[in-house]
């Protein structure tokens, strides 16, 4: 008898009768004699639906109400999937984010998981029900009900799996597993057998929507055995775990791309020291993220810094900028939006030079300017233009010989 968490998202308990599909895969687990936990996401697009409807009201609603509105989706689809089981015979509880024990950071729509008391889930578990818990919520000290961010139940899941000991947590979804490339964007990308977390998480967080970041990082951090996997067939998945067999030992192991990316230009900052610690003090402590940065000088006195922002933050770094112009001394900030950062992932580029300037080449060659750079140990990302987005992801993939034979088969969302 194993403990299994699985996860399904939001395609897979889509409408009632996917709902029905996700309760006999659980009583096939249960009939093996498994313990199962399930976290599942809010059905379908329900979330969109519920951020939608909020902002026909008003343009920013106020976090706290967004994190109550939005946990509502996530209690609809565990009771359904609760009274699926118990149709069937099977025994079934759901719970809530904070009946399961989560407790969260004092933050609202993106808050971390400080602890878990999973006291109520054993009991449950102990007296042979499955579990069923809502993905995505928590409960801060405060006593707010709050969110971890948009996709984040996968988080709950993996860090479930980590309190419970469970024995592997599985990652149901809509595509059979972790791809060379978003298969929905390039029909010719491979399935993983497995991937290392490591690279799972520059994937992740490159924009590969497939897992949150933040459970990849709980998975490497409590050596949480993790597969991902279709919800729709019973084909084998990926496994993201600590040393992946490098297969054919292959220098890439996917491309990612996110295309929610804008560039803003502080043109003419002092040349002073202090300057840039200034500048990114004032957008840290607005809490706009900052990812890739550059730094030049035209001139002896002044500096010119570049750096990218989410497409979501772009205003509220602009405000923030203008709000601080005189501290800051700049003359002027030009920003562009519309930008997709286009990244190549694999830990075998730590033994390989040369593997930036092929991918710095393959764009040239197919004539697609790169603005901005970046990189690390086990990846390189470049800015573009979002237009040549599809082009450029399926170029790449080609040049480092991820193309598979056969098509990828994506199942279709409700
Ligand atoms: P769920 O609702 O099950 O959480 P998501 O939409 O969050 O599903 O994640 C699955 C989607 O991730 C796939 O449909 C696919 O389009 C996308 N995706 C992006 N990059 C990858 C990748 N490298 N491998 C697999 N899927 C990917
Ligand atoms: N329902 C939430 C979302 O759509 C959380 C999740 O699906 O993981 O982002
Ligand atoms: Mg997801």
């Amino acid at each position: 008898m194993a403990l299994i968490v699985q996860k399904y998202g939001g395609t897979s308990v889509g409408t009632i009768e996917r709902i029905q599909r996700v309760a006999e895969r659980i009583i096939s687990y249960k009939k093996a004699g498994h313990q199962v936990v399930v976290v599942v996401s809010a059905m379908g697009k329900s979330t969109d639906v519920l951020v939608d409807m909020a902002k026909q009201l008003m343009p920013h609603p106020t976090e706290r109400e967004m994190d109550m509105l939005l946990t509502t989706g996530e209690q609809v689809s565990i009771a359904l999937l609760a009274i699926a089981l118990q149709a069937r015979g099977y025994d079934a509880v759901s719970l809530t984010g904070w009946q399961a024990g989560i407790t969260t950071e004092d933050v609202h729509g993106k808050a971390r998981i400080s602890r878990i008391d999973n006291e109520r889930m054993q009991r449950e578990l102990a007296e042979g029900k499955v579990v069923v818990v809502a993905g995505f919520q928590g409960l801060s000290e405060a006593g707010e009900i709050t969110t971890l961010g948009r996709g984040g139940s996968d988080t709950t899941a993996v860090t479930l799996a980590a309190s419970l000991q469970a024995d592997r947590c599985e990652i149901f979804t809509d595509v059979a597993g972790v791809y060379t490339a978003d298969p929905r964007v390039v029909p010719a990308a491979q399935k993983l057998a497995s991937i290392s977390y490591d690279e799972m998480l520059e994937l992740a967080n490159l924009g590969a929507g497939v897992l949150h970041p933040r459970s990849v990082e709980a998975a490497k951090k409590y050596k949480v055995r993790l597969v991902v996997r279709s919800s729709f067939t019973d084909e084998e998945g990926t496994n993201v775990e600590e040393a992946a067999d490098m297969e054919t030992g292959r220098v890439v192991c996917g491309v990612a791309h996110d295309e929610d990316v804008a560039k803003i230009t502080v043109v003419g900052m002092p040349a002073q020291v202090g300057t840039l610690s200034r500048l990114f003090n004032a957008l840290a402590v607005n809490q706009v993220n900052v990812d890739i940065i550059i730094q030049s000088s035209y001139e002896a006195k002044a500096t010119n810094i570049s750096f990218t922002v989410s497409g979501s933050d772009l205003n509220k770094a602009l405000d923030t900028l203008e709000a601080n112009r005189e501290e800051l001394g700049f003359e002027k900030v030009e920003f562009e939006q519309g930008l997709t950062k286009i990244s190549i992932v694999g830990a075998g580029m730590i033994n390989n030079p040369g593997v930036a300037a092929q991918m710095f080449r393959q764009l040239a060659e197919e004539e697609i300017s790169i603005k901005m750079v970046s990189t690390s140990d086990i990846k390189v990302s470049c800015v573009i233009s979002a237009e040549h987005t599809a082009h450029a992801v399926r170029a790449l993939h080609t040049i480092f010989q991820l193309d598979a034979k056969q098509m990828a088969v994506v199942h279709g969302v409700s």
